[in-house]
């Protein structure tokens, strides 16, 4: 299909060739015309010239039939219509009709110019012979006056037949040159609309990201400097935005490795940009083109928005609840790109570390007041009692030290272990941790009659992790077990698949009653307070036992039957 551009060309070059052509025919035939009448004029004249010292001659003889005689031969050897008047307008001889008849011609414009003196010329329709003619009137003198008038004529229907044949030739080398030209004009129009073609497309290419272009043209003009400065163009193009989408990888990576979750807004609310922990916090998957209201339905975030956006502040930062999750937002506006940037940085953990610390510091000091007033009440009654029962009292206070000394134990632990002290890793057999641990409570499960024994289909179970804190975790649970089972067993069982190991804790104890299983990784949580006092319980063996697991990225289940035993699961990945 041929394009505007080429069209225009072609059809404007075409346009100045007929305008061209019509103009220089229609001159061509006024000019050429003109020349001719000219020329017929000139000779005109000269056959009057020649005749008129003749007719001066044969006027003064008053000889006027020979005078109409000579002029009517030499009318027809040149070919033309010759005619004498006298002064007065009166025809004397006429080389085609009978002077006599004939009107008096004084009126006639070239004959009022030759009895003035001037040759007289004129063009005009003769009702005599019903013809155009062209008529040349020159003055005959006889002493410097004016005797006669001569006059030659000749019909124009003669130059018009040459001029129309000339005109036809002439008409053919324009059709001739008109059909060159619009193949000159096909050509160039062609020429410069092809190269235009090909950097336009080349254009469009670059425009929907296709930057291997590269226009070549075999010619000298301008239109190779445009390629070639289209060429620079695109190659500059490509160099920047190579750059530009390094820089934003770069940025993207960045934004990505931030563990704080990040969410840009443009000027209406819409997401531009977030990061994959922004996408954590609000559990989903895409959040592309929604409104961030649409995504965190709190008004407090909302005000923080607007009140950044109108300016009130630069930057802003309110403590929201998103999922149950506590996050400081800071919102920060950038004006020139009218974007605002919200961070939201996760403090759940802060804030339930410090409300933990505010309960283990009432727990701990209201767990030690117990067996501390105890003691004091029975050093006390001591004071005051019969030395014999002395045995009895010492007995009770015992008791309670070894429980307070219970209560720093475990302490000791649980805060070794929150103080984040690096695991010691190193690869490790559970099996022997678990049969370290039967071989230390054996003693025990004898006396209580209670089976203690480890059951796994594999030799050996080997993965990463602490020894001695897995030792530990299993000394709880093996312990818990024991002072909650009156009697049956007490199973460990191994497996593993290609990541994991499972371990399990089953016991046929007395259970743990179904609304405080939830509860009793709490510290100091007991289900049954005098039951645990008098086993000397502390409430804290299950925290240190969830802390381990935790620590090696692990996960622990409970699931109890009252009155039938209870199994505690751990799952441990094999690597850290
Ligand atoms: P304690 O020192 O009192 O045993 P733990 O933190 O170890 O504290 O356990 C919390 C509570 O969970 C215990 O008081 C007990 O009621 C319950 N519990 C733990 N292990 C078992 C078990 N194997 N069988 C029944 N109840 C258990």
């Amino acid at each position: 299909m041929k394009t505007p551009l080429f069209l225009k060309i072609f059809l404007g070059l075409i346009a100045i060739v007929v305008l061209m052509t019509g103009l220089v025919l229609t001159f061509s035939f006024v000019i050429i015309r003109h020349h001719y009448i000219d020329t017929l004029g000139e000779q005109l004249r000269n056959y009057c010239t020649v005749l008129s010292d003749q007719a001066v001659t044969i006027i003064r003889m008053n000889d006027l039939d020979s005078l109409d005689r000579t002029v009517k031969m030499l009318g027809k050897q040149t070919n033309t219509r010759i005619t004498i008047i006298a002064p007065d307008g009166a025809v004397l001889a006429d080389s085609e009709k009978d002077p006599q008849t004939m009107e008096n011609h004084g009126m006639r414009s070239e004959i009022k110019d030759a009895l003035q003196g001037q040759e007289g010329r004129a063009i005009r329709y003769s009702r005599t012979v019903k013809q155009e003619m062209l008529y040349v009137a020159v003055p005959a003198r006889s002493n410097k006056t004016v005797i006669a008038v001569i006059r030659s004529s000749i019909y124009l229907s003669s130059i018009n037949a040459l001029i129309s044949q000339l005109m036809t030739r002439i008409i053919y080398i324009s059709l001739g040159l008109i059909v060159i030209s619009v193949i000159v004009a096909l050509l160039f129009a062609r020429s410069i609309s092809h190269p235009i073609q090909d950097l336009i497309h080349a254009s469009r290419r670059v425009a929907h990201g296709d930057f291997d272009v590269n226009i070549l043209f075999k010619r000298n003009d301008e239109l190779k400097e445009l390629a070639v400065s289209f060429n620079h163009m695109v190659e500059q193009l490509k160099t920047l935005i190579k750059e530009q989408s390094r820089e934003k990888e770069a940025l993207n990576t960045i934004i990505a490795s931030i563990r704080e979750g990040i969410l840009v807004l443009d000027a209406k609310g819409k997401v531009l940009l977030c990061n994959n922990s922004f996408l954590e916090i609000i559990e989903q998957d895409s959040v592309q083109g929604k409104f961030y209201w649409e995504l965190i339905r709190r008004p407090d975030l909302n005000e923080l928005v607007d009140s950044v956006r109108e300016g009130q502040r630069a930057s802003f930062t309110t403590e929201i609840e998103i999922e149950q999750r506590t996050f400081i937002c800071s919102a920060a506006y950038l004006s020139t790109a009218h974007q605002t940037v919200l961070t939201f940085h996760d403090i759940t953990e802060i804030m339930e570390a410090a409300a933990m610390k505010k309960d283990l510091v009432l727990n701990v000091s209201h767990e030690l007041r117990t067996p501390l007033t105890a003691i004091k009440g029975f050093i006390e009654t001591m004071e005051s009692a019969d030395p014999g029962q002395y045995k009895r009292y010492i007995e009770i206070i015992k008791r309670h030290t070894d429980r307070l000394i219970n209560i720093v134990e475990d302490l000791q632990t649980l805060s070794k272990l929150e103080s984040r002290e690096r695991l010691q890793i190193e690869e490790i057999d559970i099996h022997q941790i678990v049969r370290n641990v039967i071989t230390m409570f054996k003693p025990a499960a004898r006396h209580q009659k209670i089976k203690l024994l480890l059951k796994s289909k594999d030799p050996k179970i080997l993965l990463k992790g602490d020894a001695f804190k897995l030792e530990q975790l299993f000394i709880n649970l093996v312990d818990n077990a024991l002072k909650y089972t009156e009697e049956g067993s007490i199973t460990i069982t191994t497996e593993q698949d290609d990541t994991r190991v499972l371990c399990k804790v089953i016991d046929t104890g007395i259970g743990i009653p179904l609304d405080q299983i939830s509860r009793i990784f709490e510290r100091f949580y007991v289900v049954d307070l005098s039951r645990s006092r008098k086993i000397g319980g502390t409430g804290l063996g299950l925290s240190i036992v969830k802390h381990i697991v935790q620590a090696h990225h692990g996960e622990i289940t409970v699931e109890s039957e009252l009155d039938s035993g209870t199994t505690f699961t751990i799952k441990l990945p094999k690597t850290l």
